[in-house]
Order: structure tokens, then C-alpha cells, then sequence
């Protein structure tokens, strides 16, 4: 089968990395699917949906509890160094009060 996205490419097996989101949570897993060798857009089946949709009940209700493999980390906007450009965009966008 031919990539639709790119269509080039050749679509062929292949294991992929899926990451399922639940508010701040991310849960990483592999599932077979199909990937295009030239893009690398993946193509997953029904039962796959149907597959990552209960994976994502079941890590939302907490039946499952899988090992950690990191933490994410936020820092709040005043706290954040930004470029001079980034600062005068930011600046720029903010309305002009008097
Ligand atoms: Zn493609």
C-alpha cells in the first residue's frame, strides 16, 4: 500500500511507539502497526484504536500502573528566561494600557 501522505512511500509492518495522554500523564507503549518507510506516518487498525482506547481507561481509572520512566516538569511563564525577540513579541502582543 502507498503512503497517502506522502504518496511515495510504501507502506510496510513495523512496531510503533504510541504515547497515550491522560491530563499531565503520558504513557508510552509499542503497538504493531503500519508505518511508511519514506514519511513515517503510521496507520493503526481498528482493533488497535479499540486496543489504546481501553489502555487509556484503564491507566485514566488506575487499573494499571505501569513502571515510571520520568517525570514532567513545569516552569510557570514569570519564571522563564526569554530571548530579548521573544520578550519585545510577547510585549508587543500585551494591550497598551494608560
Ligand atoms: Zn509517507
Amino acid at each position: 500500500m502507498k503512503c497517502v501522505i506522502c504518496k511515495t512511500g510504501e507502506v510496510t509492518k513495523s512496531p510503533v511507539q504510541v504515547e497515550v495522554k491522560v491530563g499531565y500523564d503520558h504513557l508510552l507503549t509499542t503497538v504493531e502497526a503500519e508505518r511508511c518507510v519514506d514519511c513515517g506516518e503510521a496507520y493503526y487498525s481498528t482493533e488497535t484504536l479499540q486496543q489504546l482506547d481501553r489502555l487509556r481507561d484503564d491507566f485514566a481509572r488506575k487499573q494499571i500502573t505501569p513502571r515510571s520512566v520520568g517525570t514532567v516538569y513545569q516552569i510557570p511563564l514569570e519564571g522563564v528566561h526569554m530571548s530579548t525577540r521573544f520578550s519585545r513579541d510577547v510585549f508587543a502582543a500585551e494591550p497598551f494600557v494608560v
